[in-house]
């Protein structure tokens, strides 16, 4: 585990490096508080920070009040280290932000101690975060196919449509429907259908931008944003999205077997600024037209001319039922 130690006196610097070393630690010892915040504030820098009390530049006290001022998530685990005894001295330090102190002349046994129970918070600290990203990314995706969730995906999809607006450039929303999925669940049964759905989630995956999303908009339905999309090329993008999920057939636990996806597409551009429930609309309209048209196609979404200027505000995700 790394370590900071920031001590002005360059014997007890040394005596402290050598005891952590021995300890296992891996050591940064820098002369003063600023070389100390500095220090604290690489990436990958130690999380935890010894920190003599008087020093030139800043003290330990000024860099504890510097670091527990960052917004960043990081937790620093500091011990100041001080020949300072006094308890009004003791409350001062602990008030400035540092976890514990220890007074010089320290005991190796004790400041070994001292870091293990810092390590220890440190941990639940870890366990802390891991178990908010955990809840967060639960919140946000589909627990079968990892993609973004229906609310994810909209709320993404709204903030992209007033950017691209802003900006003067085009957004393309495309919805996809798995073409006579149902024939899948009723001839290999619903984990064949699941492993399908995670196999076209990939595709999807595969056939995109790193910027753009994908989402799993409802049951074999799905939802992918091409952000900042040329409308050029984009019925081009669409077409190579489309044939990613007829390309090739899909592997299965009742074997291989071979599918598609029609679409409905819409470039923002045309539109103008619009709710988002009414482009999702358009592009649900354009998707059941290329059902109609015998499915494993695209069909765009064309706006009808219109003579009224459009005012309209982007709305919040309508949640719709199907
Ligand atoms: P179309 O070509 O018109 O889209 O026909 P379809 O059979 O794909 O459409 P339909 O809406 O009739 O059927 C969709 C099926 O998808 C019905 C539903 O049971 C199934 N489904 C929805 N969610 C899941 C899921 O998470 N897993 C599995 N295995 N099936 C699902
Ligand atoms: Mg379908
Ligand atoms: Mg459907």
């Amino acid at each position: 585990m790394k370590i900071l130690i920031a001590d002005d006196d360059a014997l007890s610097r040394r005596l402290l490096e050598k005891t952590l070393e021995r300890a296992g630690y891996e050591v940064t010892a820098v002369e003063n508080g600023k070389q100390a915040l500095e220090q604290l504030q690489k990436l990958e820098a130690p999380r935890l920070a010894l920190l003599d009390w008087v020093m030139p530049e800043l003290d330990g006290p000024g860099v504890c009040r510097a670091v527990r001022k960052r917004s960043e998530q990081t937790y620093v685990y500091m011990v100041l280290l001080t020949s300072k005894g006094t308890k009004e001295e003791t409350v001062l330090g602990l008030e400035s932000g540092a976890d514990d102190y220890l007074t010089k002349p320290f005991n190796a046994e004790e400041l070994r101690a001292r870091l293990r129970v810092g390590e220890r918070i440190l941990l639940l600290e870890d366990r802390l975060v891991e178990a908010r990203e955990n809840m967060r990314f639960r919140a946000t995706h589909d627990p079968l196919t990892s993609l973004l969730n229906r609310g994810a995906i909209m709320d993404l999809l709204t903030r992209e449509l007033h950017r691209s607006h802003r900006e003067k450039k085009s957004t393309t929303i495309l919805l996809g429907d798995v073409d006579h999925f149902k024939r899948v669940n009723d001839t290999y049964g619903h984990v064949v259908g699941d492993e399908v759905l995670i196999e076209t989630a990939n595709r999807l995956l595969g056939s995109v931008r790193s910027y753009d999303f994908v989402g799993r908009y409802g049951g074999e339905e799905f939802l992918v944003v091409l952000n900042s999309c040329d409308p050029a090329f984009a019925p081009a993008r669409a077409e190579a999205i489309r044939k990613s999920i007829s390309n090739g057939p899909i592997q299965t636990a009742k074997g291989s077997l071979s599918l598609t996806m029609s679409l409905g597409a819409l470039m923002s551009s045309d539109w103008g600024l619009r709710p988002v429930e009414e482009l999702l609309h358009e592009v649900d309209t354009a998707l059941y037209k290329a059902k109609a048209s015998g499915r494993d196609c695209l069909r765009m979404a064309q706006p009808i001319a219109r003579t009224e200027p459009v005012t309209a505000p982007l709305l919040q995700p309508l949640r719709l039922q199907h």
